[in-house]
């Protein structure tokens, strides 16, 4: 896997769920426009853990005796963007004689038929187990994609104990800890990758669903209007103007070298001087929702006043919404403020350190820019970060700058792995989430936005305790 910026896998437009719904577990209702990935193996070889790790539940019913089992469980997790249902079998035991095993067998057999895909989980330390070869032999029977999961690989022995299990002949063999969280990174990839496309075929007549969103924010009279309106003007630039193009009759979607976007919430500012009056339409409701809409919020400030409180606040806004962001310094033609300057000032200011583009609308200079700088925006904030960096970045940061103590207490930082892209989203591990202050985890956030290039792209971290 690679490290940073890889493209996109599915670009997503913007009448999906936003913001943290899109990246939180979700309920156990089975959504059947989501794959469903069901979890498979004997009693104890950790189906339970693994299942509670990926769909980020904490109320592990989790029993070290072998046959006790529990209720067949669902729940949502998501990758990179990809979302999927888990089903948790209680395990299959055919060998098993009595009511309980059997019944255990009867909801694993269930699982099977409703999944799209199977994670076949073993004992690594145990190895294939005499039954094994049966159970690989139902699984084939299913003809549905199947991935060897050789679980408890806490370390580099067991994991070069797990390759034995390629001689099941099942297809890919993934070693990964449940417990621990070795290698969970990884094996989702592999995962998602499996996953047939089912959310992709539902919506394949709708191209909207893929193109890059953006919306233009600021303050009345910066220029968001006659920026907007010289982009359109661009020779690069085709403007669909037909009817129905976009969801929503206030979006635009425009092509620009071949790249389609949806410009978010402009019908205001192309139709200039018609809604100057409406104040509503400059109201924080109405910047939040386009916000919440987009992918990057291109923020307009004024170059005659700098970059003032309510520029930084619109960036904020932006943020709040899981958006990127990019600040424009328009109307360049009449002051030229010191840029340097400015760029500082923001990034004390603004959490998501949003970089600066300046342009005039009036003559043109600097707007070819903006574009291509949101769409870096835009990639970016659909980085896929591998556990491996991730975890290198965390140890070097923990050492800079260890976690802050309370009484004899302190905060270490045990596992850090991205859960979700556009934007992405990180889980963090520690032995205390309480120990964890607002000014670390601000300090943590930046220097992992500078460590993999983040600037203007929302971080979101989401601390757990593990003990
Ligand atoms: P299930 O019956 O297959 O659902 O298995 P459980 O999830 O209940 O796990 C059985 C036991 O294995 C529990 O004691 C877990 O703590 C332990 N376990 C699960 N995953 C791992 C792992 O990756 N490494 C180690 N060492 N133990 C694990
Ligand atoms: P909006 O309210 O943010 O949409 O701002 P408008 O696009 O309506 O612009 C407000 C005023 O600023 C208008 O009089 C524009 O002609 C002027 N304006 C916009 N951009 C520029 C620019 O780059 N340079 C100069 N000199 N004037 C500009």
């Amino acid at each position: 896997m690679s490290e940073a910026n890889q493209p996109p896998k599915r670009p997503v437009g913007p009448d999906r769920p936003r913001g943290r719904e899109r990246h939180a577990a979700r309920g156990s209702t089975v959504a059947r426009d989501q794959p469903v990935v069901a979890v498979v193996g004997y009693p104890n070889v950790g189906k339970s853990t693994l299942f509670n790790r990926l769909t980020g539940r904490r109320e592990a019913v989790v029993d070290s005796m072998p046959g006790v089992t529990r209720d067949r469980r669902q729940g949502g997790a998501e990758w990179n963007g990809r979302q999927f249902q888990l089903l948790d079998t209680g395990g299959i035991d055919e060998s098993d004689p009595t009511p309980m095993g059997r019944q255990v067998a009867a909801q694993a057999i269930v699982s099977i038929d409703e999944a799209d895909l199977i994670l076949f989980v073993l004992d690594a330390r145990v190895g294939a187990a005499p039954g094994d070869l049966e159970v690989a032999e139902r699984l084939r029977r299913s003809k549905r994609p199947i991935i060897v999961v050789a679980n408890k690989c806490d370390n580099e022995e067991a994991e070069a104990r797990a390759q034995s299990l390629w001689s099941l002949g099942l297809g890919p063999v993934v070693c990964v800890s449940a417990l621990h969280g070795r290698s969970i990174g990884d094996f989702l990839d592999v995962l998602v990758d499996s996953l047939p496309d089912i959310a992709i075929e539902d919506h394949d007549d709708d191209d909207l669903e893929r193109s890059p969103a953006f919306c233009i924010m600021g303050r009345p009279n910066v220029g968001k209007s006659s920026i907007l309106n010289a982009l359109l003007g661009e020779e690069r630039m085709i403007v669909h103007d037909r009817p129905g193009t976009t969801r929503d009759p206030v979006d635009t979607l425009i092509e620009f070298d071949g790249q389609e976007i949806v410009l978010i919430d402009t019908a205001g500012l192309r139709r200039r001087g018609q809604m100057r009056e409406d104040v509503e339409h400059y109201s924080q409701m109405r910047a939040l929702d386009a916000a919440g809409r987009s992918d990057v919020a291109i923020v307009v400030a004024d170059a005659t006043e700098g970059i003032t409180e309510a520029d930084l606040a619109a960036c904020d806004l932006a943020a709040h919404a899981h958006c990127a962001t990019l600040l424009v310094l328009n109307k360049w033609d009449l002051a030229q403020p010191d840029l340097e300057d400015l760029t500082g000032r923001v990034r004390r200011k603004s959490r998501q350190h949003p970089s600066i583009v300046a342009c005039s609308a009036v003559d043109g200079e600097g707007l070819h820019r903006i574009i291509p700088a949101a769409l870096r925006l835009y990639e970016k904030s659909r980085t896929r970060l591998s556990t491996h960096a991730l975890n290198n970045a965390l140890r070097a940061l923990a050492e800079e700058r260890p976690g802050p103590r309370h009484g004899k207490r302190r905060l270490s930082m045990r596992f850090l792995v991205q859960t979700g892209v556009g934007p992405p989203v990180f889980r963090l591990e520690v032995n205390d989430r309480s120990l964890m202050t607002r000014d670390y985890g601000f300090w943590l956030e930046n220097r992992l936005r500078d460590h993999f290039d983040l600037s203007g792209v929302p971080v979101d971290i989401e601390v757990r305790t593990r003990e």
